[in-house]
């Protein structure tokens, strides 16, 4: 929508130079959005998520510098899965594990699902699934008595004590969790299944707190193609998964999409079904806040799958929210290191941006932005209003759309002055002539 606007300011200009001018201001589309950067960036962590990454990364980051922890993630990754890929493994849980591993993987261009990069959201994504923790603890045992005295390798064994205490923290919030979940009672009873056959239509982000699906479209002649997007199921009743991915269709051409996982977004959740192999599997509560995808389901393929959602009381709300941070020793966030920019420049693109460089832009309203959230249109954490990212792109469209007006005006100018003289020079000559004729 925004993209279109601009263009059709844009084609307004026609002038050589403006034009080349212009060219610097054309807009990203959502597609192009969508495709550029991390996956992860197509839902930006909220608040208590950026607090639990600073809390994660304190310690590493007073050994070590940005840019050489980004190498430090990409060095141990690396090693890991060269590694993991020789064990032989004859489990068909821990095979299918780690296959869908694969399909996460930045090397493995032919999937849906990857991340672009070896990110700091890859390595959490990993470290959330214990069968992931237990391994990589396993193969540290064995890679750091390797590593030497040098300076690189004792970079490498502060990224190794990073990456102890994230599994440590994360083995933590797990049992607290499930005391949680047992000490109280929390179940959630599935009744009838909503027979829903009326369209959905993809958004670009969750917003209401519920199920999501998350989808992608596949028709090749649409903007959308590849992108990641969203589908809302809803809040508190049982869907069924089978059922509900055959009504989804894209916001843009409106073709059937294709469902790749489940999500859900500040509420509590279980579900249930029996698999193509005839397992019936149940799984017990949980509880998220911010956006969380339901992996477990892709290591099974569906005969029937019911999914249940419910909101959080206000006791469990409390104490999903406090649950990380309140997992560390420490608890004091660390200030953002990196610097603040002045003002939006309207030649902010996505392609610059991203919260591993650091670039954080204020608005006039002075509300911080991080480049990632620019990137999506998104709000920042802070932000609960959903009209808040629709209205930077507007003021971002607004500034371009000024520029451009500027430039036409004063270009016009120029060509009436052309003219002006044009005419004068006109005048000149006929007069001129005139003269001669009498
Ligand atoms: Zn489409």
């Amino acid at each position: 929508m925004i993209g279109a606007n601009s263009q059709a300011a844009m084609t307004v200009v026609k002038d050589e130079k403006t034009k080349e001018i212009s060219s610097e201001f054309q807009i990203k589309t959502e597609a192009e959005l969508s495709n550029l950067g991390h996956y992860y960036r197509s839902c930006p962590r909220n608040k208590i998520q950026a607090q639990e990454k600073r809390l994660m990364e304190k310690t590493l980051l007073s050994k070590v510098g940005p840019k050489e922890k980004e190498h430090q993630r990409k060095k141990i990754l690396r090693n890991f899965f060269a590694w993991n890929a020789k064990q032989m493994r004859t489990d068909p849980k821990e095979i299918k594990f780690w296959n869908w591993i694969k399909t996460l993987n930045p090397d493995n261009v032919y999937s849906d699902e990857r991340f672009k990069s070896m990110s700091y959201e890859f390595l959490d994504r990993l470290l959330s699934k214990s069968i992931f923790r237990e391994t990589m603890s396993h193969w540290l045992s064995i890679y750091e008595p390797s590593l030497e005295a040098g300076d690189e390798d004792q970079k490498t064994r502060h990224f190794i004590s990073f990456i102890r205490s994230c599994i440590s923290i994360k083995d933590t919030v797990n049992s607290k969790k499930e005391n949680f979940i047992a000490d109280h009672n929390i179940e959630i009873t599935f009744d009838e299944v909503k027979s829903n056959s009326s369209l959905k239509i993809t958004q670009k982000q969750p917003i209401s707190a519920g199920c999501y699906f998350e989808i992608k479209c596949t028709n090749p002649s649409c903007s959308l193609l590849k992108a990641k997007e969203f589908v809302y199921l809803g809040n508190g009743g049982t869907f069924e998964y089978l059922n509900e991915a055959q009504s989804c269709v894209c916001r843009e051409c409106r073709a059937p999409v294709s469902v790749f996982n489940v999500g859900f977004l500040s509420c509590k959740w279980a579900f249930k079904g029996n698999t193509t192999d005839g397992q019936y599997v149940e799984f017990p509560v949980d509880l998220c806040t911010g956006y969380t995808n339901l992996d477990e389901i892709k290591l099974h393929s569906w005969m029937w799958l019911q999914i249940k959602t419910c909101d959080l009381t206000s006791e469990e709300n409390d104490f999903i929210t406090g649950l990380v941070v309140g997992s560390f020793q420490d608890q004091t966030i660390p200030k953002k290191k990196y610097k603040k920019r002045k003002e939006i420049s309207s030649e902010t693109t996505c392609e610059d941006s991203g919260q591993e460089k650091g670039m954080n832009i204020e608005l006039d309203s002075g509300t911080q932005f991080s480049a990632d959230m620019i990137s999506q249109g998104v709000q920042t954490a802070d932000e609960t209003d959903p009209s808040f990212s629709l209205r930077f792109q507007f003021k971002r469209d607004l500034d371009n759309i000024k520029r451009q007006i500027s430039e036409i005006a004063f270009n016009t100018y120029k060509n009436e002055q052309t003219i002006a003289a044009l005419k004068e020079e006109y005048r000149r000559l006929t007069e001129n002539g005139q003269k001669k004729d009498v």
